[in-house]
């Protein structure tokens, strides 16, 4: 019932934030980013906003945590710890999250563009085993028609 209003910033070269991987609702500003962990792909993060928070708890290792969901779409997305952690920190799953770097939105864990999702990547991988043999040698001008490639 009624209509969702979303928080949204400014989408310009100024602003730089991190957004949903799977509808791109906006959800938190990268000044409020203040802790990556690039190997764990999480951040810990404040004042972030287009989220809902599980009601019931669950155990992650050994801390109690309840689960956040985007808003909109309800991809989980992280989860905040209980009791609850100064300033309202969450820690956000890197690998659900886009990064808004001011021109572009790129995959915020690995912080490359997403053009390629997990999918194609498996068939990339597959299409490039018999070019393993000359790494380097890469040249954008092989990229040839993939025409005989069996996808169904
Ligand atoms: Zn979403």
């Amino acid at each position: 019932m009624g209509r969702l209003f979303l928080v949204e910033f400014d989408q310009t070269p100024e602003v730089h934030f991190y957004c949903c991987r799977t509808c791109q609702a906006h959800i938190v500003l990268a000044q409020h980013c203040f802790s990556r962990m690039e190997q764990l792909r999480e951040g810990f993060f404040t004042n972030v906003v287009n989220v809902v928070v599980d009601e019931r708890t669950r155990m992650e290792g050994f801390s109690q945590v309840e689960d956040i969901h985007c808003v909109r779409c309800n991809k989980p997305l992280g989860w905040r710890y209980i009791p609850a952690q100064p300033n309202g920190t969450v820690l956000l799953k890197l690998a659900h999250l886009l990064f808004w770097d001011g021109a572009r939105l790129l995959n915020a864990d690995t912080l490359l563009d997403p053009v390629v999702d997990q999918e194609n990547q498996e068939d990339h991988d597959q299409e490039n085993q018999e070019d393993q043999g000359n790494q380097g040698e890469e040249d954008e001008d092989d990229q040839g028609p993939d025409d005989n490639v069996d996808i169904d």
